[in-house]
């Protein structure tokens, strides 16, 4: 049995979900342009079972959205007409995310994006030092919005997300996961399919719209997507758990409606098995993640919800840190109530750390 890293508390868990599932595949978007395609008029679209010439295949469609980061994971099997209409979704998921890809500086098709909540309460953009260095400058302009703990050296920004859909949110999700599957495999799930490909929403469907989701200490480069399968066919849990990880978060699902698991669903009686955090490498002592149920069944508009990042610092740095005026260079006591700017930078060789520490302005 292949094993899987995870945190010690969850050591028992993953030996737990693994007697039930094994890794079917893992996917992680190719970093160069992807050879050896269908020529585009042989192609078939595995979600409007049409093909060429009846639709056309001109998009690039991605595998993993761009949204989460710039790849070249493009397929041969969604047409023009279908890549437009799941591409909607990726509004809901971007407003859902809120303020995470410029947190994270993921750069989708152009640059890392700008956040702005809606009445723009909170602005995160990219920003450049007089000495080049760029940076994250995230403001606040209500007061309310940063909560610096310097006692346990924890920093939780709260802001409002843009309006955003959760059903399409989940759409987004499974359609990765959709179409990530083996054509093998997807062809069991026409039935999920008729859910996903209008917008009819069905409270029948909806319903398997909760996803379990891990927010860690650790970071992904790129995202990276398992499906994991049932190892034995008389067992009760649905037949593939399809995972998403991205920067720290990780998003977790079974793939509803596998056509020969009919019976499952008419009784509803199965259990579900999630499978916990994979770490790439040992965590350690450390065992710091949250996990929750994200609950995506809301078919309506969802407004003015709140989001939060938060990050820790060693509270030590909280000891000596001063306040340094940006025109005068005059410095002063840190008192964090007063903050209302904070700058990310990323540590690399493009980083001025002694213009940094000169309180250098933008
Ligand atoms: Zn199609």
């Amino acid at each position: 049995m292949k094993l899987f890293k995870t945190y010690i508390g969850e050591k028992e868990n993953m030996r737990l979900f693994l007697s039930k599932y094994e890794e079917q595949l893992t996917y992680e978007a190719p970093t160069s342009k992807p050879k050896g395609r269908v020529p585009k008029n042989e192609r078939f679209c595995r979600f409007c079972q049409k093909k060429s010439p009846d639709v056309t295949f001109k998009n690039e469609p991605h595998i993993i959205p761009e949204l989460l980061g710039k790849n070249f994971g493009v397929s041969d099997f969604e047409c023009d007409l279908c890549n437009e209409y799941y591409g909607k979704f990726e509004t809901d998921f971007a407003y859902y995310l809120g303020l995470l890809r410029s947190f994270y500086f993921v750069k989708g098709k152009g640059n890392v994006p700008t956040f702005k909540s809606p009445n723009e309460s909170l602005i995160a953009r990219m920003e450049t030092l007089q000495s080049g260095t760029k940076g994250m400058g995230i403001t606040d302009f209500t007061s309310e919005g940063f909560d610096i703990n310097i006692e346990t050296g924890r920093t939780t920004i709260t802001y409002i997300k843009h309006s955003y859909t959760p059903i399409k949110v989940f759409k987004c999700l499974l359609k990765i996961a959709l179409s990530i599957l083996p054509f093998s495999d997807f062809r069991f799930y026409g039935e999920i399919l008729h859910f996903m490909s209008n917008d009819e929403n069905h409270e029948y469907y909806v319903q398997f719209a909760k996803v379990w989701s891990y927010e860690t200490n650790v970071r992904r480069i790129k995202p990276a997507c398992y499906i994991f399968r049932r190892r034995n066919n008389v067992d009760d849990v649905p037949k593939h758990v399809f995972m998403l990880y991205f920067e720290n978060m990780i998003y977790e699902f079974f793939i509803p409606r596998y056509a020969l698991d009919e019976a499952l669903y008419i009784t509803r009686e199965f259990s579900s098995y999630y499978c916990p955090p994979i770490l790439l490498d040992e965590p350690g002592e450390i065992n710091t993640y949250g996990s929750s149920i994200i609950d995506f069944t809301t078919t309506e508009l969802l407004q003015k919800e709140k989001g939060s990042i938060a990050y820790q610092l060693d509270p030590g740095h909280f000891s000596t840190a001063q306040m340094i005026d940006p025109l005068t260079k005059e410095k002063s006591p840190f008192i964090p109530s007063a903050i209302r700017k904070i700058t990310l930078f990323q540590i690399d060789e493009n980083f001025d750390k002694e213009a940094f520490e000169n309180g250098e302005g933008f």
